[in-house]
């Protein structure tokens, strides 16, 4: 598309993440939050910093009853009941009055003062004894950013989940749980100042099916809400007061988008054959049991990775045994004799339970994370392992862990497996003996000993997202190493390779679960260096298997020699891509 930069038309550039063009209002949330510096103020400043306090406890108490009243319309009377406490909050006298005191005898600012008297409240209700008040601290925190919001004049601060009228959101950062809670009505598409293409928040854009741009670094200082844009997920943009002309292309594009989608669904349901023969397994990867409407509608073979975070974020407790049994059972149940490989817990990273409360850590991605995290938890990983074999009488259930990094953790691992067995068995509670436990290959320490891990386990799934971030240093969520972020670099394809060749010596399979398995560019190449499956967002299914259909595994082959020849990432990325484009011209029409 062609940059312009006629009066009033802006054009701002990042990371493609999500396929899809929208249009509509803009909504800036979540400016870079301001820092709150202490400032001493005279005499003479008391009564404007007092009065300015209280103008923005009305400001608040406004906003608050705008947004309850549109979540009242829209989501019903009890989703606003948290309101209430917050009205409550800001009406407590003993606060009010200890905030102004502060202002008055320390002679400090507004902000400071309130920020202050707020937080030791949050922090001695966080200290309570009794569940209910330690909740309300969350409360208490919302509340607070909503009065700063206001005495920092930070614009159009509002909780994410309550968006009441359809937009494209501008967000200096959204959290995967943020994201996962976005209401697909109202939020047409989003963008982030910063982020990876492999984020779990880029990932959840496209399990959502909605256009996402990452990467924008100052988009949300630049950008206002209610100005009329245009975002474009295929190649990284927002346009903003888009000209006619501009819209004029962008109507094309969207006549080329739904000429594509009719042969997309022609071939939906058809298998995932190459033209010479070769059934690749194409399976779709989900974050709830509810996605599986979108797994079988279009046409996966299956789930490869039930990522079960999300049954543990956004709420205020551990899910109990019987509800992730649920879960799991709802997802096997209805893609039998499928299969359903539910990955064990893996939080951390950039996935938070807040109700845990952990401590934060500097280095969360080489931290207390996946598989780490669960054998230091033993009765929370119990939980769950006794939920997925109860879940395995019910279909064809596999499992799989998440960030081995050697053979200890895989031993330790299945030695709870055992124990939870024995038990389920004294217990007289059906489950699959012989339910297929594999690994997942996402450590360059792994696939260095695929052999000794292929020999314990029933097959691999290589997390190319980790892989790439830990075997080049790159950190999949930071756009500023996003360059150096390359799934064609050759250390990559030669890992993925070994690891391939490792799994077959041993007779299990290998599959690939990260995002280059949903990637029309690369999946080619994975087929020719011999990946058995492939699992994907269940939105681009059907571009994949498009692609698969147009291949010969001979020249997928060639392809994938020619990368493991190749010294550089770029050449080995033009060469995928000019097979792509040639296998399967329609799949790029919308690309420039
Ligand atoms: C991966 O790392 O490639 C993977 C599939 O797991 P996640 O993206 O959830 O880390
Ligand atoms: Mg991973």
């Amino acid at each position: 598309m062609a940059e312009r930069l006629q009066k009033g038309e802006k054009i701002l550039r990042g990371i493609a993440v999500s396929d899809g063009v929208c249009r509509g209002k803009i909504l800036v949330l979540h400016r870079a939050r301001h820092i709150i510096a202490r400032r001493e103020i005279s005499a003479g400043e008391v009564a404007g910093e007092t009065g300015r306090f209280e103008k923005s406890l009305v400001q608040t108490r406004q906003q608050i009853l705008e947004v309850q009243r549109k979540v009242v319309e829209n989501l019903g009377a009890k989703e606003a009941d948290i309101f209430e406490a917050h009205l409550l909050m800001l009406e407590d006298h003993a606060l009010v009055g200890e905030v102004i005191r502060l202002i008055k005898e320390e002679k400090v600012n507004a902000e400071y003062a309130f920020h202050t008297v707020a937080e030791r409240y949050a922090e001695a209700l966080l200290a309570a004894n009794d569940e209910y008040l330690r909740e309300r601290a969350t409360d208490m925190r919302d509340l607070t950013s909503r009065v700063l919001d206001n005495l920092l004049e930070v614009k159009d601060a509002f909780d994410l989940h309550h968006i009441a009228e359809p937009c494209i959101l501008i967000s200096h950062d959204l959290s995967p749980s943020a994201t996962a809670q976005l209401n697909k009505k109202f939020v047409l598409g989003f963008t982030t100042d910063i982020g990876g293409k492999t984020s779990h928040t880029a990932i959840m854009a496209r399990s959502l099916g909605i256009p996402a741009v990452v990467g924008l670094q100052t988009a949300s200082q630049e950008l206002d809400s209610g100005d009329y844009a245009l975002l474009d997920g295929y190649n990284g943009a927002i346009v903003v007061n888009p000209t006619d002309q501009t819209l004029f292309e962008y109507g094309q594009l969207l006549r080329r988008k739904a000429s594509l989608e009719e042969k997309l669904h022609e071939i939906q349901q058809q298998p995932a054959v190459t033209l010479d023969g070769k059934a690749i397994h194409l399976s779709a990867n989900i974050e709830d049991a509810a996605d599986i409407e979108s797994v079988l509608a279009h046409g996966a073979e299956g789930v490869g990775l039930f990522r079960t975070e999300y049954l543990f974020i956004n709420r205020d407790r551990l899910p109990t045994e019987e509800e992730q049994y649920q879960a799991y059972r709802k997802a096997a149940t209805a893609l039998k004799p499928q299969p359903v490989i539910i990955r064990t817990l893996d939080l951390g990273g950039d996935k938070f339970a807040s109700h845990l409360q952990l401590a934060p850590e500097v280095n969360p991605f080489l931290g207390w994370r996946a598989i780490r995290f669960c054998l230091a938890q033993p009765e929370l990983f119990r939980a769950q392992l006794r939920a997925i074999l109860r879940a395995s009488a019910e279909g064809n259930v596999k499992m799989m862990y998440p960030m081995i990094s050697g053979l200890d953790e895989l031993k330790q691992a299945n030695a709870i497996v055992e124990k939870c067995k024995a038990e389920l068995r004294a217990e007289n509670v059906p489950f699959d003996d012989k339910i297929e436990i594999g690994v997942m290959i996402e450590i360059p320490s792994a696939a260095l000993i695929a052999d000794a891990l292929a020999a314990q386990s029933k097959f691999f799934s290589i997390g190319s997202n980790d892989l790439i971030q830990y075997t080049l240093a790159a950190d999949r969520t930071n756009e500023k190493v996003s360059h150096l972020y390359e799934p064609t670099h050759p250390a990559i394809i030669r890992l993925i390779k070994l690891t391939v060749d490792a799994a077959h010596r041993h007779g299990i399979k290998a599959n690939v679960c990260g995002e280059i398995a949903g990637d029309p560019v690369l999946a080619p190449l994975l087929i020719g260096l011999g990946v058995d499956e492939l699992s994907t967002a269940p939105t681009v299914v059907a571009q994949v298997k498009y692609m698969i259909r147009r291949l010969k595994l001979t020249e997928a082959r060639e392809l994938a020699n020619f990368a493991l020849q190749c010294e550089s990432p770029s050449e080995i990325y033009v060469r995928c891509q000019t097979f792509a484009r040639e296998a399967a011209p329609s799949l790029f029409e919308n690309k420039t």
